[in-house]
């Protein structure tokens, strides 16, 4: 059996890739089957989905914990979250990174492959969703799988859902990204730090922020938890605000569903916290005035 585990973010498609990924393989004549998991996810939020491929029937309903291949759709998660965490000896892992793969420190020296998924996804879907990008390189990297395959899976999925010419644009996506990736092995430096243990000061919190700690069965929630909230690696673009421009009238600050823009009174101004912007662009489409421009910040 062949086990793949997808990280991705909420938005970026990395259900849909697994689904996908399935009915690629099941084209080919093998079982599989896929499917999330989800907590109180948000777009944006880390999300998890798993395929397992076979030539027999798969009766195992278990998560992945030991996957054959790890597909990370974003990588600013390799900040928060091991995942290499179980993959088995001899597995690979696909990676969205600009960075070439022995630039890519996983924690361990592996086969890794990278493609620039978000910017193959913003050329061609014009939208930050890297999840058909993404399989292509699996196609590449892996060989479990036929690029045609993948291709044919794309469109139907995406052809019920979207409609035939998104479907065509998903699968040009997925074989522009087979084009461009690189195999290589990642470095196995750093060791991933629990970064609950930081607290911000009142001053760091957004607006709504709680500085009351709260024990729950999920864990503790409050100030320490607030490292996993920080929300700016989450984001393709951020807001850039034309002073000259703003006439003030505070519909951003309003509209900001993060309340990450702040009123600096003394100044008469406005202020982004970069570290609670998820990129959304709610504050750009609201401005009346055209003065915020969404700019890209990272892969
Ligand atoms: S993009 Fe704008 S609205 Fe969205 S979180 Fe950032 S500041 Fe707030
Ligand atoms: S919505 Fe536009 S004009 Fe109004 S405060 Fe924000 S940036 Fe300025």
């Amino acid at each position: 059996m062949f086990e793949v585990r997808f990280h991705g973010r909420g938005g970026q498609g990395a259900v849909m890739a697994a689904q996908a990924l399935a009915e690629a393989a099941v084209i080919e004549g093998n079982y599989a089957v896929a499917f999330p998991f989800f907590g109180a996810e948000r777009r944006g939020a880390p999300v998890l989905a798993f395929t397992r491929i076979d030539a027999k029937k798969i009766y195992s309903k278990t998560q992945v914990y030991s996957p054959d291949c790890v597909v990370v759709l974003d990588d600013s998660l390799l900040d928060t979250i091991d995942v290499v965490a179980g993959l088995k000896p001899g597995g690979s892992v696909v990676i969205n990174s600009r960075d070439k793969p022995e630039d890519i420190d996983l924690g361990i020296s592996v086969k890794t492959a990278a493609v620039d998924a978000t910017s193959v996804a913003l050329e061609i879907l014009k939208a930050p969703i890297t999840n058909t990008a993404i399989l292509g390189a699996f196609a590449k990297a892996t060989g479990i799988i036929k690029l045609e395959s993948l291709e044919e899976a794309i469109k139907r999925r995406f052809g019920e859902k979207l409609g035939e010419k998104v479907a065509e644009r998903n699968s040009l996506a997925a074989r522009t990204a087979y084009g461009k990736t690189v195999i290589g092995k990642s470095k196995g430096i750093k060791k991933l730090e629990p970064k609950k243990q930081w607290l911000p000061t009142y001053q760091e919190l957004p607006a709504g922020g709680s500085l009351v700690e709260g024990k729950t069965d999920a864990g503790l929630i409050g100030p320490g938890s607030f490292i996993e909230n920080k929300v700016m690696g989450w984001a393709t673009f951020r807001p850039v605000r034309d002073r000259e421009k703003c006439t003030m009238c505070l519909l951003c600050w309003f509209y900001c569903p993060e309340g990450t823009i702040v009123r600096i009174s003394d100044r008469g101004d406005l202020m982004t916290n970069y570290d609670y912007c998820k990129g959304c662009g709610v504050c750009a489409n609201e401005c009346p005035v055209d003065a915020i421009k969404m700019v890209r910040a990272r892969v």
